[in-house]
């Protein structure tokens, strides 16, 4: 027997519905934003994500699926969605439009070891917002992400965390001060820290491991250290958000996995999974698309997961859809005349189930009964012979018996009742 391949899984009509719920109620929030869905290509040239991820980072080293197509081009499956939207705003000369509002959701992929809400293909739901650079824009982007939390109905307490990167202007100058300090602490730091301290010194900051928590406590932190125009743009963002009455912490630790954000990063994190844990991350990254070869414009975006949020949402949010008849056919005569008449249901716009198989009418209106369809249409030879059908509330077990041709009529008429 084939199996799927390991780290990705088949997501199974009834989990659909959940699915379909989150990926609506993003769409309808976002668009009530201006934002725009934009689908990119599954896969990309390799050289896309080393330049935009960074050709160093864990991401690209050792997580992507790369593989040389039969023309010899290096292509690689999305790993994650910014990149893309970059590029596509540039191939379509987007900067022209500015605002540019987008959004996008799909499967991406990363050689990971599985886990619980970690696979091989996962799929995301993020914005990306091309133009804007003041603070004005980081504040309302935000304002949508919470808007979308509480609309989707997502469990536990929610906090917006942000932070602020620095620009290259000051955050290199702060690495030299953070790096001299972590050198002083360096025994006491885990050994994946002292291994990337000098590459990746801010990675320290946010390292989950108890004693690189308690240096990182003392370490200096960017806010500190911002320039004057980083420092204007988080106190106009903090004001804006004030203004909207969202609140927020700000996490001196949030530092980001990748190296292209800078200024605003913010994460939604929820405390119902146990420890706190991210379920959208996003930040500003104004030098990518020039870093990409466009011209250089101001960016800021998140994603968020959607494998986690479906562990996450509160439960009676979403209602698996049911037919509104299921249709019991006894007999071969009352199987043509049953399929016509579901024809003519379906074409009124009401949804039928109907019974395909043999079977009596015992064990038919037990398939009904599981079938949870509030209304059955029982056709048998006495109906064949009267040109009638039977309509049974399902609820109450009330029976009609009604011509074929006030059929329709009548299953509008019970399900005004029923409403
Ligand atoms: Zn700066
Ligand atoms: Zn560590």
């Amino acid at each position: 027997m084939i199996k799927t391949v390991r780290g990705v899984h088949d997501i199974l009509p009834e989990e659909m519905t959940t699915w379909h719920y989150l990926e609506a109620t993003a769409r309808r929030v976002f668009s009530g934003y201006g934002y725009r869905e934009l689908r990119t290509p599954i896969f990309e040239k390799s050289e896309l994500f080393a330049r935009a991820v960074g050709a160093t980072s864990d991401i690209v080293e050792k997580e992507m699926y790369s593989f040389a197509d039969r023309g010899g081009d290096s292509l690689s499956l999305r790993p994650e969605g910014t990149a893309s939207v970059v590029r596509a705003f540039i191939n379509n000369s987007m900067h022209r439009l500015l605002p540019w509002r987008v959004f996008y959701m799909g499967p991406m992929f990363r050689y990971e070891r599985p886990q619980k809400g970690r696979q091989r293909q996962f799929h995301q739901i993020g914005c990306e917002l091309f133009g804007p650079e003041g603070p004005l824009a980081d504040a309302e982007l935000m304002a949508m992400v919470m808007r979308f939390f509480a609309e989707a109905g997502v469990a536990g307490n929610l906090t917006l965390e942000i932070n602020s990167l620095g620009c290259p202007v000051c955050r290199d100058p702060y690495r030299v001060q953070l790096l001299a300090f972590l050198t002083a602490e360096q025994e006491r730091l885990c050994g994946n820290c002292q291994n990337r301290m000098a590459r990746n010194p801010l990675r320290v900051l946010d390292c989950k491991k108890e004693p690189c928590g308690e240096v990182a406590q003392r370490a200096p932190h960017m806010r500190d250290h911002l320039c004057p125009v980083c420092a204007d743009h988080f106190s106009g963002l903090t004001a804006h958000l004030d203004r909207l009455g969202l609140s927020y912490q700000i996490n001196p630790r949030m530092v980001r996995g990748l190296d292209y954000y800078n200024r605003t990063a913010f994460e939604v994190t929820t405390d119902a999974l146990g420890s706190q844990n991210a379920v959208a991350a996003g930040g500003r990254y104004d030098g990518l698309v020039a870093e990409i070869g466009g011209q250089s414009t101001p960016a800021i975006g998140f994603a968020m997961g959607l494998e986690r949020l479906v562990l996450l949402l509160e439960e009676g949010r979403v209602v698996d859809p049911v037919a509104t008849v299921y249709l019991v056919m006894v007999g071969e005569e009352a199987q043509g005349v049953g399929l016509s008449l579901a024809e003519r249901l379906r074409s009124a716009g009401l949804s039928v189930e109907t019974n395909l198989a043999e079977g009596s009418m015992k064990a038919q209106m037990k398939r009904a009964g599981r079938s949870k369809a509030p209304i059955t249409a029982i056709v048998a030879d006495r109906e064949v012979t009267e040109k009638t059908v039977v309509f049974k509330q399902m609820a109450d077990g009330t029976q009609h018996t009604v011509a074929l041709e006030g059929a329709v009529d009548h299953v509008r008429s019970l399900l005004q009742t029923l409403s």
